[in-house]
């Protein structure tokens, strides 16, 4: 049997692959049964091609429709160019064009991009894509539909959301100044603002950039102070009739702001925008793709709108530095992005952690120094005493242990890392789904039961930890050794994986309690399984094998092995091993076996070492079941 210790990026890789099988199954038994006639979609863009918004949703909703190999789609693209050319002359002129170019090519799908393609096509269908059916992205509010065989992908682009955002994070503002252009579609966008806008009239005193040029919009920004709100909408043209890439205006805009900007476009955030409530373009191309795949398909249920899901607050922590905005009047489930943390924000809780340990690590050395002149007083009598003492034993377990969880620092942090990973990210996800419209409350359930898991298995670590960092009080209990070998390999299992040692773990089906120190057991096979550590250190690492079991024994006694393809043990050494101080490695301190050992006898069991015939080592240990210890008592 594999090591049952928690492999979770292998896991999270298996899974991923399994899922992307079945998925891989599902697509091709779904399309099976669909005709194999090629299909046809041609992709709409509003403007020219130097938008790098719209050309990220094209290519998405490209990749989409190539992934599918059944039926064999081909995709064709055309740019409209409705920004720098205008008006009802132009636009019969392009749809001849359209129609005379496809005009012995039958399309299937016209997937438009944005609100002036949707309008196009709706014109000018008949001539272009007689029969096509009409997907749309990038709209947020189409015209009710005449036809069923127009559906879409609404978007928000929820200009108050945008401003709510800004509000929070700047309270006391009093200017808005709304950056935007004379195009058409730089006109719709300033109707909303100032439908917006109005009610506030009282609050903020309100500037529309829109009739200015370009150079004078920078010069305006540039002029303002942190009581401004900028809001950044688009600006295709401005009023020297000059075209421009509203995405780089915008950059020009937030280099030259004394202001914080805020954008509903996600392009915006990341150039320098303080945020905004915005979707991805990839995520929105990606639904589009697969929208228009089940149009294809004639898939019935993809005959309704819908709104994409990937809309959130998004803000650049980078910006909420900059301009001192306090993170925790951000709305809930906002995404913050580029949260560039300094090495001591991100791991300041393993540092200090490690620091601990390692201040503890050195009194512990460094009071082992000075008493270095009583040693060899301490040899003797620890040899004559055979540490008969009770508390002197327990003493010297425990800092045993301690040294021990000192070589394991890095393993553990890395322990404890993974389940925090995994909570942030799954409350993320159910912040976001429950900030929708139509909340998912069965997949955020699904994301808090995940949090509770890795919740559980974080404190399971610190309990672990917890449990051998303080000293025993000889709690005396029953005890399961499966249990103990689980809980000692969840603890080495980062450590074993560092250390490319393949681990196998067996454990008997059924196996009678023992009574013991949970600790001083655990304490017991820590330490035989870090010495296999060691030993197979020298191994070549595509071999180093540890395989810890457990099994009744004829005479009933419980048996816990670990056993190493490592160096073995040297004849010369055999007799020595238990002695207190025995070390043969640079660091070694010789106690861990003969306190093992202590341990041991002290539970009525037994410690052995040997070396194997096929070579490295076996050590093991055996206990009397529970009952037959209470009856030798
Ligand atoms: P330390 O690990 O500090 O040396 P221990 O008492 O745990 O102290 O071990 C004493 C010695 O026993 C080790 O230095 C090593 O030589 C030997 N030893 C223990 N376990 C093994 C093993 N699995 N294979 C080979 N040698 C071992």
């Amino acid at each position: 049997m594999c090591v049952r210790g928690r492999f979770t990026l292998v896991k999270v890789v298996a899974s991923v692959l399994v899922i992307a099988a079945s998925l891989g199954i599902a697509a091709r038994a779904e399309t099976a049964g669909v005709e194999q006639v090629p299909r046809r979609v041609l992709i709409l863009f509003p403007f020219d091609q130097r938008l790098p918004s719209v050309n990220i949703v094209g290519e998405a909703v490209t990749k989409q429709l190539r992934q599918s190999s059944s039926p064999k789609i081909g995709v064709f693209s055309d740019y409209l160019d409705l920004s720098r050319f205008e008006g009802e002359t132009y636009r019969n002129q392009i749809a001849a064009f359209l129609a005379q170019k496809y005009r012995t090519t039958q399309l299937d799908v016209v997937v438009a991009l944005g609100p002036p393609a949707l309008d196009f096509i709706r014109d000018f269908r008949e001539q272009i894509g007689p029969g096509a059916k009409i997907v749309f992205g990038l709209v947020s509010n189409p015209a009710p539909n005449s036809s069923s065989d127009i559906v879409g992908i609404r978007s928000e682009f929820d200009l108050g959301k945008t401003l709510k955002l800004a509000q929070l994070l700047q309270p006391d503002a009093r200017r808005i100044v709304v950056v935007n252009g004379v195009s058409d579609f730089d006109k719709t966008w300033e109707t909303k603002a100032r439908e917006l806008l109005a009610p506030l009239a009282g609050r903020y005193e309100t500037t529309y950039l829109s009739g200015m040029t370009v150079d004078d919009m920078l010069k305006t920004v540039s002029d303002l102070n942190e009581d401004a709100i900028i809001l950044l909408l688009t600006v295709y043209r401005d009023t020297t009739g000059r075209s421009f890439v509203p995405v780089e205006v915008a950059q020009q805009i937030v280099e030259a702001a004394g202001a914080p900007s805020y954008s509903p476009y996600d392009s915006a955030i990341g150039l320098g925008a303080v945020g905004g409530y915005t979707e991805t373009f990839e995520a929105v191309g990606a639904s589009l793709g697969k929208l228009a795949l089940d149009v294809l398909a004639g898939k019935p249920d993809a005959l309704e709108d819908r709104l994409n899901e990937t809309l959130s607050y998004r803000v650049d922590a980078r910006q909420l530095k900059r301009w001192n905005l306090v993170g925790s009047n951000l709305p809930p489930g906002t995404i913050v992005l580029y949260d560039e943390k300094t090495v001591w924000e991100e791991y300041g809780y393993f540092i200090a952690a490690a620091a601990a340990v390692i201040v503890l690590q050195s009194v512990l050395l460094g009071a082992l120094y000075i008493q270095g002149a009583r040693r060899r007083r301490t040899e003797a009598a620890l040899k004559e005493s055979e540490l008969q003492s009770e508390t002197q034993r327990r003493e010297i377990a425990h800092m045993s242990r301690v040294l021990i969880l000192g070589e394991l620092t890095g393993a553990i942090a890395h322990e404890l890392n993974q389940p925090l990973t995994a909570i942030l990210a799954n409350a993320e996800a159910a912040l976001m789904l429950l900030d929708r419209k139509a909340p998912d409350i069965e997949e955020a359930i699904a994301a808090l039961s995940d949090i509770v898991e890795n919740d559980n298995r974080a404190s399971k670590v610190i309990q672990r930890l917890r449990g051998l960092l303080k000293k025993d009080e000889g709690r005396w209990e029953l005890i399961d050794v499966n249990d103990v070998v689980r809980s000692t390999q969840a603890l080495v299992h980062s450590e074993l994986v560092n250390r490319a040692i393949s681990t196998k773990v067996e454990l008997a089906d059924e196996i009678s309690p023992v009574s013991g120190d949970p600790i001083q057991l655990q304490q017991v096979t820590l330490n035989l399984v870090m010495n296999a550590m060691d030993a197979v250190a020298s191994v070549d690492p595509a071999r180093r094998e540890i395989i810890v079991s457990t099994r009744v024994a004829a005479n009933g006694s419980v048996e816990v092995a670990v056993s190493d393809n490592g160096s073995g043990i040297p004849p010369s050494d055999q007799s020595r091993l238990f002695q207190p101080f025995f070390t043969t490695k640079a660091h070694g301190l010789g106690l861990g076996l003969s306190i093992c050992s202590k341990i041991l006898s002290s539970h009525g069991g037994k410690l052995s070492l040997v070396s194997k015939e096929e070579g490295g080592a076996l050590a093991s240990f055996s206990l009397p079941p529970a009952a037959v210890l209470a009856a030798a008592q």
